[in-house]
């Protein structure tokens, strides 16, 4: 049985309390992050609840998952695509997400911005950089970094607003605070040489959120902590 309505707002209420908890510890308003609800393997529900809620977008990591969920709901939600995407899928993401966080390759460069110029938009991104550079993760290594963002600048219906990373599952609690300072240290170095602002940091799961607003996150992807646990 899913979760009813109630369950979600406490847990959101307790999320955003925690959120802000964080931010007073490290120096930062509350209104810089945003609360991304991960609503992949649960039902068309945990988006409406997201909405009802007050939120204004859900994550989602398979295309097909969130384009059939997607047209189950009556929202206004703008959807965001945070799993790995395959360049042949290009055209059905840019149709059904308004941002994709998971680019990283050129191919998959070049292959949305065929696709969102065919749709006619202008379709937000975020690279995924490997910064925690983990076997088991996608993303691209932080090396090739600068030349995807070249590439996706370069790029007439892309636009950059920033980066996204997912820390490595460890015991050492330490590693993902490295993780995603590293991220941040990539992002500033990229925007002071690219002169882009790269606004976006998404960084933080339901295990790691502390350390990700700790180190600059504007985004924090959260499952879990919120839907309970995933079948
Ligand atoms: C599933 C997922 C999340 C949410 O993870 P939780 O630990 O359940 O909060 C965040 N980011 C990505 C990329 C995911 O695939």
């Amino acid at each position: 049985m899913f979760i009813d309505y109630d369950t979600f707002c406490q847990r959101a209420d307790t999320l955003l309390q925690r959120i802000a908890g964080q931010c007073r510890v490290a120096g930062r308003e509350p209104a810089e992050i945003t609360l991304l609800p991960v609503t992949k393997t649960h039902p068309p529900a945990a988006a409406e609840y997201a909405a009802r809620y007050g939120l204004a977008a859900v994550g989602e990591n398979r295309v097909q998952e969130a384009a059939a969920k997607r047209a189950q709901t009556t929202t206004s939600l703008r959807w965001e695509l945070i799993g790995h995407l395959q360049s042949n899928k290009a055209r059905l993401a840019a149709t059904h997400f308004e941002r994709i966080q998971s680019v990283d390759s050129e191919k998959l460069i070049a292959a949305l911005d065929r696709a969102a110029g065919e749709l006619g938009r202008k379709l937000p991104v975020l690279l995924q950089i490997n910064a925690g550079k983990d076997p088991a993760k996608f993303g691209a290594e932080p090396a090739a970094a600068p030349r995807l963002l070249e590439l996706a600048l370069a790029r007439p219906h892309l636009q950059v607003d920033g980066l996204m990373t997912i820390a490595p599952l460890s015991a050492d609690p330490t590693l993902a605070r490295r993780t995603f300072a590293n991220l941040r240290s990539i992002r500033n170095g990229l925007a002071a040489r690219f002169g882009v602002p790269l606004r976006e940091l998404s960084m933080g799961m339901s295990g790691d959120l502390d350390a990700a607003i700790a180190e600059g996150s504007t985004l924090v992807r959260i499952g879990t902590a919120l839907f309970g646990p995933r079948a």
